[in-house]
This record gives structure tokens, C-alpha cells and sequence, in this order.
């Protein structure tokens, strides 16, 4: 074997290991394919299980690839948006554009170290506006700095922003009724000073000047004390409605004893009406009981009161579990209520009738509803004309 011979067997063998060097790496870059492969196909599932919608951005070429999640999420399919920068920033709030940019221009600037985090709205396709939550980040520079590559995902918070609109617009509407409860507190106590000089000058005129005054001056100064003491009813009422749910403690109590309690306070009442109250077995609750109380002796006092003449009042008392409260019930056998007029008789001073035929001053059912409400219960009433009515409140396990 010459020299030349034995070089080019030598060739052949290194050509033939190269080969095999070269399929087993091809080998092995086809693996490492199928594993990008079937981990891009896992991230892409979980991405889109998650309901995140995400976007690929190359920055020099103005391509930017949209998930079709990121497009569902406005209502649209995939092919109706296109893959370009421009297709979302047709859909995005014009308002909150400058935003976007502001902080991509940040992301930029600070080379990544300022995240790019977003939320703005987008303008769905059925014309509603979808609250977007959007984090991005470059992933690509070039030699100079410049952003080639960037990706991020969009997360739909509107149902989120809806909960926070709320609980803030819910936050307003409490500022705003312990300012109107102030307010009423306030005029209410404010208002019986002048109202009681006014009833006191009216007596004295009574009183002093009963010889000099003629029958109408008599019947003037009459109706002077009778509108003030009606006014002083009314804003007794107003104030004690104020006051209801301050400095309250929740406690548990026997709303049975609460009953009985009830009776006895009642007891003259009963005797001359000779109303029956019959209730079943009641429960133990936490409740404020002395609020509870003025609920119930209202209920039942109403019970009495509003019953054509000559009846005997016959009030049952039910309560029942439900799923998430327990409901109870105030039902008497009286003159009923129309069904029109069901839910007006909770608004404060709202009577269905003439003082004359039944005193009152309109407020014990308002009461009752402040109440029940501090309670975060429901109140309403069911009634017949001529066979009676239920009065039913729920109070939350
Ligand atoms: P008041 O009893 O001082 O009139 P309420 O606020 O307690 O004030 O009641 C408002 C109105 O609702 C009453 O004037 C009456 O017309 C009606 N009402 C309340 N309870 C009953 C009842 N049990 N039966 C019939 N009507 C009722």
C-alpha cells in the first residue's frame, strides 16, 4: 500500500465518522424541534386554557403576531384582524392610546428594566368596551439598543373593573347617607328649638289671652297647637329614624324572649283590644337586639291598629330557615293594603289613611325597613283588602 492509497482510506474513514457525527446531530436537532414543537403546542394550550390572549411583536418588520384568544376577547375571529401593529390600535380606546405608548416608550427607554404593564380598554365588537389587563416585555435587542422582539399576554379584567366600579360607587352611596343622616339628625334636633318656643307662645295665648280672643281666634290658636304638636311629632319621629343603626352591637338573643318582652310591653294595648298573638317555635339569632325589638313592636302594633272596628285582632307569628336567612312572618287578619300601594307604605311619612280614622305619624314602617336593611334583610308585605296581611322580613344566616 502506497502513501497515496493510504491517505485516501484514511479520508474515507474520516468522511464516513463525519457523516455519522452529521446524523446524529441531524438527529438530534429534529428531537430538539419536536420538543420546541410539542412545548410550544403546551404553552400554547395553557395560554389559551388560561383565557390570556397573547401577542408576538416584531418591532423593524411590523409584524405582530395575535393569538386568536387576544382577538376573541374583542369578538372577533382570527382572520378578521390582521397580524400588524395597526389592526389593535384600531380597536384599543382612543383615549387610552397615549398611555400605551407613553409606557412603551418608558419599557424602551429604561432597556426593560420599566416593565410594560397596561390596563386599557378596548372596544369590543358587539360596541360594549373590554378592560384589558397587558404585560409585555422585549426579548430582542439589536447591537445598537434597538427593540427587535417583543412579546406579551392581555388578560380580560373587565368583570374585575365592573366589582371596583361598584364597591367605589357603593362607597359614594354610604358617604352620601351618613351626610344625609347627619343632615337629617342635624335639622331635626335644630328644628325642635324654634318649635318648641312657637308651642310654648301658643299656650300662653291660650292661657292669657283665652278672654280676649273670639271664637275664631280661639280656633286659630287651636290649630296653631295642634299643627305644632303635630310638628313636633313628626320630627321626634325623624330624629329617632336618624338614630337607628348608630352605636348598635350585634348580639345573640332569643327572638322567643324578644317576644314575650313585646307582650308585656304591650300588655295595656292587648287588654283593651283583646288581640291575640300566637307565634311557633322561634329561633336564636345574631341580631341588634334593641333595633329587632322596635321592628317587631311595630309590625305588631300595626297589626292592632289597622283592623276594622269591632274585630279582634288574631296576629301569627312564623319564622322559617331558608337556605341562606330566616324568613319571618307577621300576619294579622285587618283591613289589608292594595296591591298598588305594597310598597309605598315603607316610604317615610307615606299613610294610606286620614289621621282621624287611624292615628299615626307614617314612619313605623320606615322604621322597619332601616331596620331589616341594617340587618342586610329584605322586608316586603302580601296583602288581601278585607281579609288581612303579612308583613315577611328575612334575616341572613
Ligand atoms: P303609621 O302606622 O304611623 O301610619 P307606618 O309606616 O307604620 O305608619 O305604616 C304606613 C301605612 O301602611 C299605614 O298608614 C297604613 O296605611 C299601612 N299599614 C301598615 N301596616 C298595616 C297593616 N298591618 N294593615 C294594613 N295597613 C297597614
Amino acid at each position: 500500500m502506497n502513501y497515496s492509497q493510504k491517505t485516501s482510506s484514511s479520508y474515507q474513514d474520516e468522511i464516513r465518522a463525519l457523516k455519522h457525527q452529521l446524523k446524529a446531530k441531524e438527529e438530534e436537532i429534529e428531537n430538539l424541534q419536536k420538543e420546541i414543537q410539542e412545548q410550544k403546542s403546551v404553552f400554547d394550550t395553557i395560554l389559551e386554557g388560561s383565557l390570556a390572549g397573547y401577542w408576538d411583536w416584531y418591532i423593524q418588520d411590523d409584524y405582530e403576531y395575535m393569538s386568536p384568544t387576544f382577538k376573541k376577547m374583542f369578538g372577533y375571529k382570527d382572520h378578521e384582524i390582521e397580524n400588524v401593529p395597526t389592526a389593535w390600535q384600531e380597536i384599543v380606546h382612543q383615549d387610552d392610546l397615549p398611555k400605551v405608548f407613553e409606557t412603551f416608550n418608558e419599557h424602551i427607554n429604561s432597556k426593560g428594566k420599566i416593565p410594560y404593564d397596561n390596563e386599557v380598554r378596548y372596544h369590543h365588537k358587539d360596541g360594549s368596551v373590554v378592560w384589558v389587563y397587558c404585560r409585555g416585555q422585549v426579548i430582542e435587542w439589536d447591537d445598537e439598543g434597538n427593540p427587535l422582539r417583543m412579546v406579551g399576554c392581555h388578560v380580560d379584567i373587565t368583570p374585575l373593573k365592573k366589582v371596583q366600579e361598584l364597591s367605589l360607587r357603593n362607597k359614594e352611596l354610604n358617604a352620601k347617607n351618613k351626610e344625609l343622616e347627619q343632615f337629617t339628625y342635624i335639622a331635626s334636633h335644630d328644628l325642635q328649638e324654634p318649635l318648641r318656643t312657637v308651642r310654648s307662645f301658643a299656650h300662653l295665648l291660650e292661657e292669657r289671652y283665652a278672654d280676649k280672643l273670639d271664637k275664631t281666634g280661639v280656633k286659630f290658636t287651636q290649630y296653631i297647637n295642634q299643627s305644632a304638636e303635630r310638628m313636633s311629632d313628626l320630627i321626634k319621629a325623624l330624629l329617632d329614624h336618624s338614630r337607628i343603626g348608630k352605636k348598635v352591637n350585634l348580639k345573640k338573643v332569643s327572638v322567643e324572649n324578644i317576644l314575650v318582652s313585646t307582650k308585656n310591653d304591650l300588655f295595656a294595648l292587648l287588654k283593651e283590644t283583646n288581640a291575640q298573638i300566637n307565634f311557633n317555635k322561634m329561633p336564636c339569632l345574631y341580631v341588634y337586639p334593641v333595633e329587632f325589638k322596635l321592628l317587631l313592636q311595630n309590625l305588631i302594633r300595626n297589626a292592632i291598629k289597622f283592623q276594622p272596628s269591632g274585630n279582634q285582632p288574631v296576629i301569627n307569628i312564623t319564622a322559617q330557615k331558608e337556605k341562606d336567612n330566616w324568613k319571618f312572618a307577621v300576619q294579622d287578619n285587618g283591613i289589608g293594603i292594595q296591591n298598588n300601594q305594597l310598597e309605598e307604605i315603607f316610604v317615610i311619612f307615606r299613610r294610606l289613611h286620614l289621621r282621624s280614622e287611624y292615628a299615626g305619624t307614617g314612619i313605623g314602617l320606615a322604621h322597619c325597613k332601616k331596620i331589616v336593611e341594617l340587618h342586610n334583610g329584605k322586608i316586603w308585605a302580601e296583602s288581601e283588602v278585607g281579609k288581612g296581611s303579612t308583613f315577611y322580613f328575612t334575616i341572613p344566616l
